[in-house]
């Protein structure tokens, strides 16, 4: 999810449920508004928290992350053909098994994804 849905959603469960108003996630509403606007001001939602195998086997490809052991590594693709990995940033070091709980410093975009 990205950083602007994220904080939208947070926005939009303390203002805009309650009101008439409650589609408005839908269509971009002031809860997106707000959301842009807090972006564009800096605001940053809090860092996502990876705590089980699964939610890291679910990141996508140029995730960087902050394990267990302070170590930040970058999901990868380690062999061809075979799942992706994760490797020391700088290092291109291939890590056997990542320590949790870690933290998601960096998640592509669909937008960066594309190219
Ligand atoms: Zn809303």
């Amino acid at each position: 999810m990205s950083d602007r849905d994220t904080l939208a959603e947070l926005i939009h469960a303390a203002i805009c449920e309650d009101s008439w108003e409650h589609e408005c996630l839908a269509w971009d509403g002031k809860c997106i508004r707000a959301a842009e606007q807090q972006l564009a001001a800096g605001v940053r939602p809090p860092a996502r928290e990876i705590t089980t195998a699964a939610e890291l086997d679910a990141l996508p490809i140029g995730s960087v992350i902050s394990d267990g052991a302070d170590q930040v590594l970058r999901r990868v693709v380690v062999f061809a053909g075979q799942p992706p990995g994760w490797e020391v940033t700088g290092d291109e070091r291939p890590v056997e098994e990542v320590r949790l709980p870690a933290t998601v410093l960096r998640e592509p975009t669909e937008e960066t994804s594309r190219g």
